[in-house]
């Protein structure tokens, strides 16, 4: 009885002491937090909200009735070093859009590229594009009146997919102006994916990627080919080798979460040379997807991707302007993804010798295309 109370108290002791721990732990953190974070977050909101405030201004309406979707490279670009996550936070508060509803898109980008938003309303076609210097910019990230910054191009141009496909001569035109600066291809497709209700998935592969293109569409086809047809279970092991590399690669990397850095994706960069004198089917291949069940050798698979296909589908037509082009093309990929999986050919399919990695067919010296043609 005596051992039980004592053990009794020891553990309320203990348990008071826990207690004073953690709490001594929440006040450091959220004391640090609110020391470290403020300053410059609350200058990039600021820079957000003003942002959003001279967009509303020129498209003339309040956001309650623009339906915005707003489309940056806030929190990749940092003028002078300076984190601008915050400016996100502050379009969201000014504007509305959100990135649980994809109306707020961040489309990665270097560091050192100037800050820019655009803010497209699906209500009116308009869409206003906001660069800024980068001097400036990091001096209102700063605290030098971040209110009062005003971007070094405002420009505003109306970019709905038909009325540009309607009006293509035109919008060359604005193009060789310097519409958007370097950002109009990025902005003109992010923009009307949304617009028109893309899916999650094929957005979060576009911002990584920063643009809306064929190439990556056809990532996204070939990643959806993977879940539907190769990957047999959630715990499975998935690697990704390609062979013939181009715009896809983002959007395998991202949604198959097949990453370098995670020794679970490789790549090889051939001319078209090379690739044609590779024995079949190989010369048709593009990327070869590696899946293995717990306890089981690696299976192969070596996918090619049939663009003759999707281009005999979304036709020949071309506006003379590359940008529409492509985003004719984006939009097709987009409304009839099922059957673009029809373009994804299976061309072979191997097991790797057990204990083998798909890896170790990349070592230096390693004759690949020999490899995988002889499994
Ligand atoms: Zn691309």
């Amino acid at each position: 009885m005596e051992v039980f109370t004592m053990d009794r108290t020891y553990r309320k002791v203990r348990s008071f002491g826990v207690w004073l721990a953690l709490a001594a732990t929440l006040t450091f953190c959220f004391s640090t937090a609110v020391l470290a974070a403020p300053a410059q977050y609350g200058n990039a909101v600021k820079l957000g909200q003003a942002a959003s405030a001279q967009a509303s201004g020129m498209l003339g309406m309040d956001w309650s009735q623009a339906e915005v979707i707003a489309v940056t490279n806030a929190g990749y670009a940092m003028p002078g070093e300076n984190s601008t996550k915050g400016c996100l936070d502050g379009i969201a508060e000014a504007t509305g859009a959100t990135v649980g509803a994809c109306t707020l898109l961040t489309l990665q980008s270097r560091f050192d590229q100037p800050l820019w938003f655009a803010f497209f309303s699906k209500k009116t076609g308009q869409c206003v594009y906001l660069e800024y210097e980068s001097a400036r910019a990091a001096k209102a990230l700063q605290g030098e009146s971040p209110e009062s910054i005003k971007a070094g191009v405002a420009q505003m141009a109306r970019i709905d997919a038909d009325y540009l496909f309607a009006h293509a001569a035109d919008f060359s035109a604005q193009l060789k102006k310097g519409l958007f600066g370097n950002n109009a291809f990025r902005i003109v497709t992010t923009a009307n994916a949304a617009a028109r209700n893309c899916n999650s998935e094929t957005l979060k592969a576009i911002q990584v990627h920063d643009h809306f293109c064929p190439g990556v569409s056809s990532g996204i086809v070939l990643a959806n080919y993977v879940r539907h047809n190769l990957l047999p279970s959630p715990d499975a092991g998935c690697f990704v080798l390609s062979v013939n590399p181009w715009c896809k690669e983002d959007a395998l990397t991202t949604l198959l979460n097949a990453t370098p850095g995670k020794r679970s994706y490789a790549v090889v960069y051939p001319t078209g040379k090379q690739r044609a004198a590779w024995p079949a089917p190989l010369n048709r291949a593009c990327s070869v997807i590696f899946t293995q069940q717990k306890g089981q050798p690696w299976h192969g698979t070596v996918l090619g991707f049939d663009f003759s296909k999707a281009k005999a589908e979304y036709g020949k037509k071309s506006f003379g302007n590359k940008v529409l082009d492509k985003l004719h093309a984006d939009l097709w990929f987009m409304d009839n993804m099922d059957r673009a999986e029809a373009m994804v050919e299976p061309l072979k399919e191997f097991d790797l010798a057990a204990g083998m990695m798909p890896r170790d067919l990349m070592q230096p010296g390693t004759d690949l295309i020999g490899t995988l043609h002889k499994l």
